[in-house]
């Protein structure tokens, strides 16, 4: 029963979203009627593309409108940006812009209500839940580390992966250092029961486990908890790799780990403003300049 928890918290994100947020039985039970469905889907047309092959895809958002609930005010209000496959994208602005939404309608935990979505240039719509899930890797904001070994941690949603694709995902998240200095390497029981783990190490370890999914695109939700200068780097040096294989997009609360990105979106009241690279937004755009300001990247 708890290896089956665990998998829905980690293979279906938004549960593991929700577990986070300490929702109650129902909406738990609400999830496992969404899985049932999600597992009830029809088989893929022939002549689709294959799932979770690494072959990174784009995104596009077209004019995209999206309320809550027929009540609730417009979140997007004709939302449009591009996300071509591969590179790093920022989605970068104020509290309550959307950017957290946007994840949660790639993930297609919500319905946009007008507008276009395209992933891998299909609309989003032609995809079966389970092959977008399958294409997607999703790391979010201070992930946690199960009980168990840091291995186990690593190859929870990846049981088919190889010792050769945890050695390369390890490396590419920068753990070998941690793994090192752990006294029985990968094999060390972590968290709350073994050897505690920093939110930087925590959210590469996030990454590593996401990784070994082999996504075609990672949604990452950068994590809030503040990091020392070296983990800092280290976050913004294992994102730039990822980017040089993989479609990127980063939910940004520090504009330090995305200065290098190959574009920012930046969106505010329910649009988006600007999109550029960073030095091209502190000349163009003031929203921007300001949140580089508070932050202390520019003068
Ligand atoms: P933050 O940086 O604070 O995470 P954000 O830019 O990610 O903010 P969203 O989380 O996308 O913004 O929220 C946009 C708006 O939608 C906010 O007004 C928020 O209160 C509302 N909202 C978010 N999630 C839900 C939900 N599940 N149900 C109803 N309203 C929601």
């Amino acid at each position: 029963m708890i290896a089956f928890l665990l998998y829905l918290f980690y293979l279906v994100p938004p549960i593991g979203q929700l577990v986070q947020g300490g929702v109650q039985l129902q909406n738990g039970l609400a999830a496992l009627k969404r899985i049932k469905e999600i597992e009830n889907l029809p088989a893929e047309p022939v002549g689709a593309p294959a799932a979770n092959t690494a072959e990174p895809v784009g995104i596009t958002f077209e004019d995209v409108v999206f309320r809550y609930g027929d009540d609730r005010p417009l979140v997007h209000d004709g939302v449009s940006f591009a996300v071509p496959p591969g590179g790093l994208t920022a989605l970068v602005g104020p509290s309550g812009a959307g950017k957290s939404t946007v994840f949660g309608l790639i993930e297609r935990f919500y319905d946009h209500q007008s507008g276009t979505i395209t992933v891998g240039g299909r609309d989003i719509r032609e995809w079966s839940l389970t092959e977008l899930r399958a294409a997607l890797g999703y790391v979010e904001q201070d992930a946690p580390v199960l009980a168990g070994t840091l291995r186990e941690n690593l190859m929870f949603a990846a049981q088919d992966a190889t010792e050769e694709d945890l050695l390369r995902a390890v490396a590419r998240t920068r753990l070998d250092d941690l793994v090192a200095r752990l006294p029985e390497g990968l094999e060390t029981p972590v968290g709350h029961r073994g050897v505690l783990l920093s939110g930087g190490e925590r959210q590469r370890v996030a990454i590593a486990r996401a990784l070994l999914r082999k996504p075609r695109l990672l949604l990452l939700d950068e994590a809030t908890s503040q990091l020392d200068a070296v983990n800092e780097l280290r976050l913004r040096e294992v994102i730039a790799e990822v980017a040089a294989e993989t479609t990127v997009l980063v939910i940004a609360h520090r504009l330090s780990t995305v200065t290098n990105a190959d574009r920012i979106v930046v969106m505010d009241a329910g649009g988006v403003r600007a999109v550029g690279r960073h030095d091209e937004l502190v000349g163009e755009d003031e929203l921007y300049r300001e949140l580089a300001a508070t932050q202390f990247l520019v003068s």
